[in-house]
């Protein structure tokens, strides 16, 4: 079968396209533009999750290149991302592509948020967790983990450290290990107590997930990390370990 439609032929989608509108600095990356990209495709071969729903990172390089910014904010794709720089890493143009991700979606409408994402940032915001989970319950569900490792032979002296001063290692706490995962709590804290390590975790402020930073919202982001640095400061603990 012949195919008619010769390819250089613009769609009747970007006949409607008028350049001379197009904001081509809009995403533009620091330190290089995405003009520069040169179609290699290492960032798709290197991308998780390339393949998904026709996504690929090389696409909206082109596309914000091309300066089609209101297709990419209210498109899909940016949201499928999971920004774990594995495509800036291999392209060899040095792109920061998680970044142009980032900016995309920033100018979403916080209420076109996908899912949960901005519900979650809202309840970080306001309780300083995802979950919106009391302190009251954060505390019941740690110290519940912590007498399920002391049960256990050999860690029968092991008790969970909460905002101790001095400590030499403060550890986030993922929101999804207080809630559906609390046996991955177990793996770590028991490695600390076996290393005699100095460690600690805070009943306040302890969420080790960021919305903010994943769904472009920098106020919602910089207010999270501020608080860790305020618990940092409180407690004088000298190094912050983020597991996730
Ligand atoms: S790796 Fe870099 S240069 Fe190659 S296609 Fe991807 S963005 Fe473009
Ligand atoms: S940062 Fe996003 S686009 Fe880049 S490799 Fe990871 S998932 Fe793919």
């Amino acid at each position: 079968m012949t195919d008619t439609k010769a390819p250089y032929l613009m769609t009747d989608t970007e006949k409607t396209i008028d350049i001379s509108k197009l904001d081509q600095d809009r995403f533009r990356s620091w330190p290089y533009s995405q003009d520069v990209c040169l179609t290699c495709g290492l960032c798709s071969s290197a991308c998780p999750v390339s393949g998904i729903d026709g996504f690929d990172p090389r696409k909206i390089i082109r596309m914000v290149s091309l300066g089609l910014e209101a297709e990419l904010v209210e498109a899909r794709w940016p949201w499928i991302c999971t920004m774990c720089a594995k495509c800036a890493v291999l392209c060899p143009m040095e792109i920061d592509i998680p970044n142009v991700m980032r900016g995309i979606r920033s100018l979403r409408p916080r209420n076109e948020v996908p899912g949960i994402l901005h519900k979650g940032v809202e309840a970080a915001i306001k309780t300083g967790n995802i979950l919106g989970l009391p302190k009251e319950d954060f505390l019941f569900i740690v110290e519940d983990v912590a007498g399920e490792i002391a049960a256990e032979p050999g860690f029968e002296a092991f008790t969970v450290p909460i905002d101790k001063q001095g400590a030499n290692i403060l550890s986030t706490i993922h929101n999804k290990l207080v809630n559906t995962h609390t046996e991955d709590l177990k793996h770590l804290w028991k490695i600390f107590f076996v290393a005699g390590e100095n460690w600690t975790i805070t009943s306040e402020a302890w969420e080790g997930c960021n919305w903010g930073f994943f769904t472009g919202d920098d106020r919602a982001m910089k207010l999270m990390i501020d608080r860790l640095a305020e618990q940092l400061t409180r407690f004088e603990i000298k190094n912050l370990m983020w597991p996730e």
